[in-house]
């Protein structure tokens, strides 16, 4: 049997190599490097799969959370509300911009905030809300956006991990993830849904007022050659990056479907086992599975996590502290309750392998191996 990874990238490029190295030798030979032609066409390509008015690319994930902080106008002191069990990234740069990260705690079935949670957290300085949909499910959006309307809140979704998942709202409407918001941020760091080689990120706004200033701070803050309205930074994606995305986004739904259909094998064949808690699935988000995340029972997660590293098959801890809970955050931020449920998790979360190439020995293979534990 094939090695056992979180993630098989070059099983992915194998299979559409011709096409992705047809691609990047057009760039090396057009040395066109940063602002090509592909840096465009991924963006008008990209806002038409998620039905969005302005997608502006940039370098990362972490640079587009940023950029989007920067152009809604905040001024030191203001505090914007984050889940503390998240990626870093997500609070970091509330914290490098001098605003405040308030932490609050998640949902225990979603892992994400909720309108309830966002409600009790909000102060006179409150001024954003980042809903992560973390592992690839969405956020209850329409609640938070009802509560964000009602407070006068900028909403700035993190959609690093959820790229291509639906969100539909009472009315049956349906939406891609990080459309729904102010600004959407996602990253294209090579193991997330829709990744490059190397790393990259994008924007999504359906405001023009929003997009021209997100274009603006991207670009040093410039509105024209040597015009320089804003202090801004410098985030491009690169010319190579955008080419291979553009090629990657034709199979975006595809990789989405055999996420889904790992996930669905895990769930048939581990939901009855005593000592863990499959993910729970939404009723108004699809699920894309960046992330199948497990809750084990008994405080056995650290056990069953050497135990299947012992029989070859990886496991991981998305995430192990608190963001709170970080020396980095403990001079700034305000942190909203107990932070019980999030305390829990990182306590007892273990995310599975899932990836697009996953083989059926493979995951015979973990669910097996899962099950001998538990024995
Ligand atoms: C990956 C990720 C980011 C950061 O993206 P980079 O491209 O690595 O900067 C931010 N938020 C979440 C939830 C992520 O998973």
């Amino acid at each position: 049997m094939e090695k056992i990874q979180m993630v098989d990238l070059k099983g992915q490029y194998t299979k559409i190599k011709l096409s992705i190295d047809s691609a990047i030798a057009d760039c090396i030979d057009n040395t066109a490097f940063i602002n090509g032609p592909q840096v465009k066409v991924f963006a008008e390509n990209l806002a038409a799969y998620l039905n969005v008015h302005y997608v502006i690319p940039c370098a990362n994930g972490t640079d587009a959370l940023q950029i989007a902080m920067m152009a809604i106008g905040l001024e030191r002191g203001d505090e914007v509300i984050v889940p503390a069990f998240t990626y870093v990234a997500t609070a970091e740069v509330i914290g490098l911009l001098g605003l405040v990260p308030v932490m609050v705690d998640v949902d225990s079935q979603s892992f994400n905030i909720t309108a309830d949670i966002i409600r009790a957290a909000i102060s006179p300085k409150t001024k954003a809300i980042v809903p992560v949909h973390l592992f690839g499910q969405c956020a209850d959006m329409a609640a938070i956006m009802e509560v964000a309307k009602e407070h006068h809140l900028y909403v700035i979704e993190d959609t690093a991990q959820a790229l291509g998942a639906d969100y539909t709202f009472p009315d049956n409407t349906t939406t891609k993830a990080g459309t729904i918001g102010d600004i959407g941020c996602t990253s294209f760091f090579p193991s997330k849904n829709l990744g490059c080689y190397g790393d990259g990120g994008a924007l999504f706004t359906n405001s023009e007022e929003l997009a021209n200033k997100i274009r603006m701070i991207a670009n040093h803050g410039q509105v024209k050659k040597y015009v320089h309205k804003y202090i801004g930074i410098n985030s491009r994606l690169d010319t190579i990056q955008a080419a291979i995305l553009n090629v990657k986004l034709g199979h975006l739904d595809s990789y989405k479907v055999a996420r889904q259909a790992a996930a669905a094998y895990y769930d048939k064949q581990l939901g009855n086992l005593q000592g863990l808690t499959i993910p729970a699935r939404s009723k108004n988000s699809s699920h894309v599975f960046h992330q199948y995340t497990l809750i084990v029972n008994n405080y056995k997660r650290d056990e069953l996590k050497h135990y299947l590293e012992n029989k070859g098959i990886p496991a991981m801890i998305y995430y192990p502290i608190p963001l709170n809970e970080q020396e980095a955050f403990s001079q700034i931020g305000r942190v909203v309750g107990t932070l019980s449920v999030t305390r829990q998790l990182c306590g007892d979360v273990l995310s599975l392998p899932i990836h697009t190439e996953m083989l059926q020995e493979q995951l015979d293979y973990i669910v097996d191996s899962i099950r001998s534990f538990f024995k």
